[in-house]
């Protein structure tokens, strides 16, 4: 089994469904409330543990009721939670989410994982060393991915840095990831001034630009090419890119082309999007290899 370290969010999603959506000082009646577990780290560790890799999680929880539900689920999906350690008098990160008129409103309150710190990081050192690939995302403080990036570097242990949500990142960061997997609206955050292609081009085998259900776009050395995505009936796209990034890093580590791993990541995240949740919809690794 391959060894997957994922370091980033984990929280709670507060779900609201309502008719309409409240206006400044105004009180609507909702329709249904639920909590469901989010975070891009928490998805991307729960998605990478279902696609059959060996999965420890490195992230911060408060210690408050959604901290323990959110270490409970970690384990239900055979998610280590060795690294995962509950902050003091802090809350844990919350999304409060009201879905309304056919749209979402989001309110995120990042709480414990402000604390993923590169001291807390630095702690969990020896299992980014023996890990196969290391996952990071951009929920957690700048400085920490600055630090990954740099033990990864370290280490020799391959990096593949999901840019989201979007923020400007150094030269040295891009130059040491392995992989980076922009959406079109991260990529041009983070090459600004570059076209897609020019970007694409300047990274071959590296930057991986995800276009929703067009599938994925890179260059591999001679030309640019586009992995289609699968088609399927989609019910709840959020937790698409986690699935996806999930699958890239697993069928990577585990030594398949890239081309291969694309199609993988695409199958996995498309799978992901038939069902509601970001979580609800990721799926085992036997499903996806049967629908390849
Ligand atoms: P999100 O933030 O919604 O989780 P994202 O914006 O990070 O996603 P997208 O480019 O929307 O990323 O999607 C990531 C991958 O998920 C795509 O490359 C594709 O493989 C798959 N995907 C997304 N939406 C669909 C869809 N409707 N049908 C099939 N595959 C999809």
């Amino acid at each position: 089994m391959i060894k997957v370290v994922v370091i980033g969010s984990s929280s709670m999603d507060l779900v609201v469904t309502s008719t309409k959506r409240p206006g400044a000082g105004e009180t609507v009646l909702g329709e249904s409330f639920k909590t469901v577990p989010g975070g891009k780290g928490a998805n991307q560790a729960v998605a990478a543990a279902r696609l059959g890799a060996n999965v420890t999680m490195i992230g911060r929880v408060g210690n408050d009721h959604y901290g323990k539900e959110i270490l409970e689920n970690f384990k239900q999906n055979h998610v280590s939670v060795d690294c995962v350690e509950p902050v003091t008098d802090m809350e844990s990160g919350t999304a409060h989410i009201v879905l309304a008129e056919g749209d979402n409103s989001i309110v995120v309150v990042k709480g414990a994982n402000d604390y993923v710190t590169p001291d807390y990081v630095k702690r969990a050192a020896n299992k980014i060393k023996q890990a196969n690939i290391v996952l990071i995302q951009q929920e957690i403080p700048e400085e920490t991915v600055e630090f990954v990036s740099e033990l990864c570097n370290d280490y020799n242990v391959p990096l593949l840095l999901n840019p989201a949500p979007a923020r400007p990142l150094s030269q040295q960061v891009i130059d040491r990831a392995a992989y980076i997997t922009p959406n079109e609206h991260e990529a041009v955050v983070l090459f600004n001034g570059l076209s897609t292609k020019e970007a694409l081009k300047k990274y071959p085998n590296k930057v991986f630009i995800t276009e929703g259900k067009q599938g994925v776009r890179y260059y591999d050395g001679t030309k640019e090419v586009l992995v289609p995505s699968y088609t399927v009936e989609a019910v709840d796209t959020t937790g698409a890119g986690d699935t996806f990034n999930a699958g890239l890093a697993v069928a990577l580590a585990e030594g398949k082309s890239i081309e291969d791993s694309l199609r993988f990541a695409n199958r996995a995240a498309s799978l992901s999007v038939t069902k509601f949740g970001a979580q609800g919809g990721m799926p085992m690794r036997k499903e996806v290899e049967e629908t390849l």
